[in-house]
């Protein structure tokens, strides 16, 4: 992505936001606590079946493009809510419409796809499930919290039904494949998303996160980074560990590439500016007294401004290029891949909504002073054209979190095999906080 590109895509945003201002003001109409307080009764009638139903896929967690089960689970529910489910789009994509007359159409998102992680939870429900990905079989495990989500977003389904008098227009409920893979969002609007389907005026989407649990935060503008692939292999000349002078060493290179790399981001990047290079996988030999071939190192680049990303990636190629100068091996092969772009939120609708938040949950709307570095491809949605605002609940026990402070220790976080949001106040807390949020902006 250039410059010139993003700056194109800035007065896109704008316009949105220009466009969505006239609705802004009529937000203060809706008695934000009385609605609430119709979601909780809702919800107690409902809780039961949406902790089977979330165990239930949390036991079951399958990776990008291969949810079948997930999705298959997820349109029986919305059928039985009444809504009309069209399954198969962008692969295992799944859109559930349900019309309550004229008014807007508005999208609300949950990913369906789990990680190639082996759970250490302990928790009893926890998953032992294996799926192949790139070529292995793989444990696989709901580590970033997307069972959460899709319970919540059941749950705020079964809501919006049962309050249905209260708002009018047409929801939208898609279940998005493969964001993990950062395709699936891309996926979907490829397969005629937005021209098989109405195309929708608001979109809304959660993510649960290492905070207490009961609280919401939002953010208008940039809300997560932008991420890339990153795909390096070093050649070298395979032998004997005992005679590395007949060698050209492979596992050398990649190290000193890793190691020098963190000076690309330390030395080479504006260091006011969010820019992170991380190695996560590194493939080479079998033999402790083999030098191998190759070394393959997978990592991932994730920054907020497009001229950061450049200059990372030119540091990327230049250090690669240099290491295997160096080992007088041939020149790498450095692959990188554009994953998810940044999340950009609408700042009127995100305002709106932050109102709503802040009525419904007092103290516990928080408004997030700097954005993320996790990347997200729902920005592929705000992209086509859809004003959204992506939020974060919380997830774990605020007293552990507080003891876990005192501490010192770390908690674990999404992607980690630790990772264990509480579920019930976490599937509370985005039903209620989505289910106002959706109200709000389709208010009769
Ligand atoms: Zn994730
Ligand atoms: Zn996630």
């Amino acid at each position: 992505m250039s410059v010139r590109h993003n700056r194109v895509r800035r007065w896109a945003f704008l316009g949105a936001a220009v466009a969505a201002v006239s609705l802004a003001g009529s937000a203060s109409a809706l008695d934000v606590p009385a609605l609430k307080a119709a979601v909780d009764k809702d919800l107690d009638g409902e809780y039961g079946h949406l902790d089977g139903l979330y165990k239930d896929i949390h036991n079951h967690p399958e990776l990008g493009f291969q949810e079948a089960r997930t999705a298959a689970v997820l349109a029986k529910e919305m059928r039985a809510l009444g809504f009309e489910v069209t399954e198969g789009v962008g692969k295992t994509g799944i859109v559930a419409v349900y019309k309550n007359g004229a008014g807007p159409t508005v999208l609300v998102r949950t990913e369906l796809d789990a990680l190639p992680v082996q759970e250490k939870t302990g928790l009893a429900y926890a998953s032992t499930a294996k799926q192949s990905y790139r070529g292995h079989e793989t444990f696989v495990d709901h580590a970033c919290g997307h069972d959460i989500h899709m319970a919540a977003w059941v749950g705020t389904a079964h809501a919006l039904v049962a309050m249905k008098s209260r708002w009018h227009g047409t929801l939208m409920f898609i279940g998005q494949p493969a964001e993990e893979m950062v395709s699936g969002a891309k996926g979907m609007i490829d397969d005629g998303l937005f021209t098989r389907f109405p195309k929708p005026d608001y979109g809304f989407a959660l993510h649960v996160g290492p905070g207490p649990y009961g609280f919401v935060s939002y953010k208008a503008g940039v809300f997560s980074s932008t991420s890339d692939e990153l795909d390096v292999t070093f050649h070298g000349r395979g032998g004997h560990g005992s005679m590395p002078n007949l060698t050209v060493d492979p596992v050398m290179e990649a190290a000193r590439f890793i190691v020098d790399l963190q000076g690309v981001v330390s030395r080479e990047k504006d260091p006011s500016q969010f820019g992170v290079i991380s190695i996560g996988s590194i493939q080479a030999g079998n033999a402790g007294n083999v030098i191998p071939d190759t070394a393959e190192l997978r990592g991932t680049i994730r920054s907020y401004d497009p001229a950061v990303r450049e200059r990372m990636i030119d540091g990327i190629k230049r250090t690669a290029n240099g290491v295997a100068m160096i080992s007088g091996a041939p020149a790498p092969d450095v692959a990188i891949v554009e994953g998810g772009k940044a999340v950009v939120n609408d700042d009127a609708l995100t305002e709106r909504t932050a109102k709503v938040f802040k009525a419904a949950f007092g103290d516990h709307a928080v408004a997030e002073p700097k954005p993320g570095a996790a990347s997200e491809d729902y920005s592929e949605f705000i992209i086509a054209g859809v004003p959204s605002t992506y939020f974060g609940i919380g997830g774990l026990d605020p007293k552990m979190l507080a003891e876990a402070k005192a501490a010192g220790k770390p908690v674990p976080a999404n992607h980690s095999p630790f990772f264990a949001p509480v579920p019930e106040p976490s599937i509370r807390t985005g039903v209620e906080a989505m289910t106002l949020a959706v109200i709000d902006v389709m208010q009769k």
